[in-house]
C-alpha cells in the first residue's frame, strides 16, 4: 500500500510540475468532466446513495448531485476572474515598478470525506482543488462502501488520471495516505478525527481545512412564527435521518410558546413522514449497526414526546422529540448526528446566548424570531461557521457564502470563491524596472540623508 501511495504521488506531483494544471483551460475541461460524471452517470449515484443511506431521489438530486453539478458550473463560469492577478499600488521609492497578487496552486492535495453527504463531500472539495489548479487524491469514507466504489470506478473514467485519483479503505489506509506529504489536506468528519490529521499535517507544516461538526443550536424565541420554525427545523433535523453536520442539534425554546411549538413540530414530523416513518419513502436510515447502537442509547434519558421507536435490522430510528432531558444527559454533550431532537425551555434570550456561548462554537447556529432585534442580539453575543435567521441548514447551499466552522467545528471556508482561495497561494509578487536605480536605498546611509529619510519617513 505504502510503496503505491508512494508512486501515486509520485505521479501526481510530477504533472502538477509539469504545468498542465495551471491554464485555465485544464480546470475549465475538469469541472465540465465532473459535471458530465454527476450527470450522465446520476444513476449509479443514485443507486450508491440509496444502498448506503436510503436516500431518496429528490434529497440525492437536491443535496448531491445537482448541487455539484450547478457547483462546478458556477466555477468554470467564475474561474477566469478568479484567477485573474489583483493590481495593488506600489510604494514611490519602488517606482517604476508594477505590484499583483497571483493565485498559485498549491500542489497535490488529500481529500478525506465523511459518509453522511459521501459523494458531496469529496466531489465538492474536489471543485475547489481544481479551480485552483492543483492535483487531488480523494479518499471517501469506507463507512457508505457504495458511494466509494461509485466514485473510484467513475472518477478515473471522467478526470484527468494524472491529476486525480481515488483511494478507497479505512482507518489503516487513511492513516498510510497522511503519513505522506501532502501540499494540502481537506477533512470532512469529527472533531475528534480532525484532531489526528491536524496533527499529522503539522509534521510537514501542511495546510488544512477541517470541516467538523458540533452541536448547532435552533433558538426559537417568542416572537417567532412557530409553525415555520417548527417545519424549518423538523426538516432541516429529519433530513438524511439526522445526518447532517450543518442540522439542529438541540432547540432552545421560549418557555412561554414551548407547547405550541412542541406541537407544530410534532405535526410536521407527521406531515412529513405519516403516521408511521419506517413506511415513508422520504425517511432515510442511519449509516451503520454501529451508529445505530450509540444513537439508540442517547433516549435513555428524557421524555419521548414524539416518536422514539427503533427497529435495529432496519437501521431504523424514528423522528424522536425529547423533552425534559436533564443537562448532563449523553445527549446534550456530543454531537447527536441522528433523528433525535431535544427541546430544551429557556426563560428568555439571555439565557438561549448563555447555553450557546458555555459550549464550543458550533458549525450553524439558527435564531427563529419575528423581532429582528433578538435575531441581530443573538448573532452579536454568538459566534459559529455560519447562520441563518428564521431558516436552518440550507445556508450551505449558498455558492456565495463560506462554508466551513470555527473552533472545534473546523477552521478553513470553502464553496465558490472561498474554496478557490483555500487552495491557493495569494502570492505578492513586485516586479521592477532596472532603468533608474537611485542610490538612496543603499548605504552608507549618510550619503544623501537628508532627501532618503525625509523620502522614507525616517526622524
Ligand atoms: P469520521 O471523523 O469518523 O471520518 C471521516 C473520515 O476520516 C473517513 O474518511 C475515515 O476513513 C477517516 N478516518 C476515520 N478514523 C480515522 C483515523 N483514526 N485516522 C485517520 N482517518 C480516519 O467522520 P464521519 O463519521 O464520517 O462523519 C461524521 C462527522 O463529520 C460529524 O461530526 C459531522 O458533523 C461531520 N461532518 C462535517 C461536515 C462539514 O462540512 N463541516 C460535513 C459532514 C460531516
Amino acid at each position: 500500500m505504502t510503496a503505491d501511495i508512494d508512486t501515486l504521488l509520485a505521479r501526481h506531483r510530477t504533472y502538477f510540475r509539469s504545468g498542465k494544471t495551471r491554464p485555465a483551460e485544464w480546470r475549465e475541461q475538469q469541472l465540465v468532466a465532473i459535471k458530465a460524471m454527476v450527470t450522465e452517470r446520476a444513476d449509479v449515484f443514485y443507486d450508491a446513495l440509496w444502498k448506503d443511506l436510503r436516500r431518496n431521489r429528490v434529497d440525492a438530486a437536491v443535496a448531491d448531485l445537482n448541487a455539484i453539478a450547478d457547483e462546478a458550473d458556477y466555477a468554470r463560469r467564475r474561474l477566469r476572474r478568479w484567477m485573474k492577478p489583483q493590481s495593488e499600488r506600489t510604494p514611490f521609492f519602488l517606482l517604476p515598478g508594477r505590484t499583483t497578487v497571483t493565485f498559485d496552486p498549491l500542489g497535490v492535495g488529500l481529500i478525506i470525506g465523511a459518509w453522511n453527504y459521501p459523494i458531496q463531500l469529496v466531489l465538492s472539495p474536489l471543485i475547489a482543488a481544481i479551480s485552483g489548479g492543483n492535483c487531488a487524491v480523494l479518499k471517501p469514507s469506507e463507512v457508505s462502501p457504495h458511494s466509494a466504489q461509485a466514485l473510484a470506478e467513475l472518477v478515473p473514467q471522467y478526470l484527468d488520471r494524472e491529476a486525480v485519483s481515488v483511494a478507497t479503505g479505512g482507518v489503516p489506509e487513511t492513516t498510510a495516505l497522511l503519513e505522506q506529504h501532502w501540499d494540502h489536506i481537506f477533512f470532512t468528519g469529527g472533531t475528534s478525527i480532525g484532531r489526528i490529521v491536524m496533527t499529522a499535517a503539522a509534521k510537514n507544516l501542511t495546510p488544512v481545512v477541517l470541516e467538523l461538526g458540533g452541536k448547532s443550536p435552533a433558538i426559537v424565541d417568542a416572537s417567532a412564527d412557530l409553525k415555520v420554525a417548527a417545519r424549518r427545523i423538523a426538516h432541516g433535523r429529519w433530513l438524511n435521518a439526522g445526518q447532517t453536520c450543518t442540522a439542529p442539534d438541540y432547540v432552545l425554546v421560549a418557555k412561554q410558546v414551548a407547547s405550541d411549538f412542541l406541537g407544530h413540530l410534532k405535526a410536521a414530523v407527521v406531515d412529513f413522514y405519516g403516521p408511521d416513518p419506517q413506511q415513508s419513502p422520504d425517511f432515510g436510515r442511519v449509516v451503520s449497526t454501529r451508529n445505530f447502537d450509540r444513537i439508540k442509547g442517547l433516549l435513555s434519558e428524557g421524555s419521548v414526546y414524539h416518536g422514539g421507536q427503533h427497529d435495529r435490522g432496519d437501521l431504523y430510528i424514528a423522528p424522536t422529540i425529547l423533552t425534559g432531558v436533564p443537562a448532563t444527559a449523553p445527549v446534550l454533550q456530543d454531537e447527536i448526528f441522528g433523528p433525535i431532537l431535544p427541546v430544551l425551555e429557556v426563560e428568555n434570550i439571555d439565557q438561549a446566548i448563555a447555553h450557546v456561548n458555555a459550549r464550543p462554537h458550533p458549525l450553524g447556529l439558527y435564531i427563529f424570531a419575528g423581532d429582528k432585534a433578538v435575531a441581530d442580539r443573538v448573532l452579536a453575543a454568538t459566534a459559529s461557521g455560519d447562520a441563518a435567521v428564521n431558516d436552518c441548514a440550507v445556508q450551505p447551499i449558498i455558492r456565495e457564502l463560506p462554508f466551513g466552522g470555527v473552533g472545534n467545528s473546523g477552521m478553513g471556508k470553502y464553496h465558490g470563491e472561498w474554496g478557490f482561495r483555500a487552495y491557493t497561494n495569494a502570492r505578492g509578487v513586485l516586479r521592477r524596472g532596472t532603468a533608474i536605480d537611485p542610490p538612496l536605498r543603499y548605504p552608507p546611509y549618510s550619503r544623501g540623508a537628508k532627501l532618503r529619510n525625509w523620502l522614507m519617513g525616517v526622524r
